[in-house]
């Protein structure tokens, strides 16, 4: 953080091939300063110069990724010391905070779905549902026509006998956001610990990913189709299918080698844009209704942000114009994350206007 930085020459440091390490001057003073004797200064010394801030060119090979990003890498450090390197400063710092937050502001949104919206929606709820969301539901709508129309299963001849339109997919998506920043931030902080947690948690991370894709898809899905059983089942299914395999590929070790790379991009690029066949039939089964194009505009404003941050993250754009500048802050893997929790939070404001939309019109009376 604080101080002068000094470059210092170490030889064969853990036997990773390190030959120059980074090290604060004033730690260093520091460090004197609490020492007693010369040998517990010597073990001190030897102990923090093993885990300070290491050059891209010191790097071990698993660590090597970027080569834009010069400076500020973390090697080998103890868990304790990789925990608490959350509250200092390294090429890792916004990479981990971008999605902690990121996790946060989704905990906070499931909170508050979960404690503010009803579970089952009264005559009564539906009407201040609907007095609040008229502008961005189709002004003909009116709440006796609304009322008028049940959701399959709960129409008793002569009214629905309630309107339980499920919550269920929208919390799924939730889910998904949560465990997949949760993981991202997991990954990058401790992803210094070792090889073998590094190629671990990048597993996690692809994992989380998956499931955020696959996630995504049941609000939309579900609630689209929830009037034609078949149709619901069908897409559900084979998302469901879909994120599995996903999964499972990303926690299989085969594919985190490099050689894999395209595979693992073309399998989250292929289930990301199947997205557009559920969005495309939902508007021609309600091509009269605007929020179908409501909750249409919602997605495609996720894709581009999504399909933004893939190509900044691919791309490395900032630092690659200036390598080394960006390395604490502003590079392209800090704007990907922004914009994976921005996509999301679009994803989660255009669910709700799908959840308001069920509530009130339900299905057609069958
Ligand atoms: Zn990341």
């Amino acid at each position: 953080m604080g101080g002068v930085e000094e470059e210092v020459g170490v030889e064969g440091v853990q036997g990773v091939g390190v030959r120059r390490r980074t090290i604060r001057a004033e730690e260093g003073k520091g460090l004197e300063r609490s020492s007693s004797s010369p040998r517990e200064k010597a073990r001190e010394l030897w102990s923090n110069v093993k885990h300070q801030l290491v050059e891209f060119s010191a790097l071990p090979e698993y660590l090597r990724d970027n080569n834009y990003i010069l400076g500020h890498y973390r090697v080998n450090y103890p868990f304790k010391r990789a925990l608490l390197s959350v509250f200092s400063m390294h090429n890792e710092t916004f990479n981990v905070w971008t999605h902690l937050v990121g996790f946060f502001i989704f905990l906070g949104l499931t909170i508050y779905t979960a404690t503010h919206l009803p579970a089952i929606v009264e005559p009564t709820t539906l009407q201040r549902w609907h007095s609040g969301i008229t502008e961005s539901l189709p002004s003909y709508l009116q709440l006796p026509e609304a009322l008028s129309s049940c959701v399959p299963g709960t129409y008793d001849g002569t009214q629905c006998v309630e309107r339980p339109i499920t919550r269920w997919p929208f919390f799924v998506f939730l889910g998904g956001a949560m465990f997949c920043l949760l993981a991202s931030a997991t990954c990058h902080l401790f992803g210094c610990l070792s090889q073998r947690f590094f190629y671990a948690l990048m597993r996690m991370d692809y994992a989380g990913i998956s499931t955020l894709i696959a996630a995504s898809f049941y609000p939309p899905v579900y609630y689209s189709f929830m009037c034609n059983p078949f149709l619901c089942k069908m897409y559900l299914g084979i998302i469901t299918t879909m994120g599995l395999v996903t999964i499972v590929a990303s926690l299989l070790p085969v594919f985190q080698s490099a050689e894999y790379r395209p595979f693992r991009a073309a399998l989250f690029f292929t289930m990301g844009v199947s997205g557009i066949i559920p969005c495309v039939h939902k508007i021609l089964l309600y091509q009269d209704e605007p929020v179908a194009y409501q909750t249409l505009y919602m997605e495609i404003s996720m894709g581009i942000m999504y399909g933004l941050g893939a190509l900044i993250y691919a791309t490395r754009i900032p630092e690659r114009w200036k390598p080394g500048t960006f390395d604490i802050i502003g590079n392209s893997h800090q704007l990907f994350h922004i914009l994976v929790v921005a996509g999301a939070y679009t994803h989660y404001q255009g669910g709700l206007l799908y959840l308001k939309w069920r509530d009130v019109t339900g299905c057609p009376v069958p």
